[in-house]
């Protein structure tokens, strides 16, 4: 399938810039827009003990990637392509 997303990272003119992340595929409802969660520890030094927090990043799904619920992906940030989303889909790890 030929892809013709201009928000793309091969494809397209979306070059991927910024902090790169690997989280999981929580939903892909919206159209090529999925919500990836990941994981960190955030060191809390009044306790001296970590603290396991994660995040919601919506990240755009190019076509030729189209990752699904349940992948683990590798997002990129990127130019803010709407009001929430500033990430874009770079690779499935699994
Ligand atoms: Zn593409």
């Amino acid at each position: 399938m030929e892809c013709r997303d201009i928000r793309c990272p091969v494809h397209g003119g979306n070059a991927p810039r910024g902090i790169n992340l690997t989280g999981k595929v929580v939903s892909d409802k919206a159209k090529r827009t999925v919500i990836v969660e990941t994981d960190f520890a955030k060191y809390v030094y009044k306790y001296e003990r970590s603290l396991r927090k994660r995040s919601r990043i919506p990240a755009h799904n190019p076509e030729c990637i189209n990752a699904r619920t349940g992948n683990v992906v590798n997002i990129s940030e990127t130019r803010r392509m709407s009001k929430t989303k500033s990430f874009v889909v770079t690779g499935i790890v699994k």
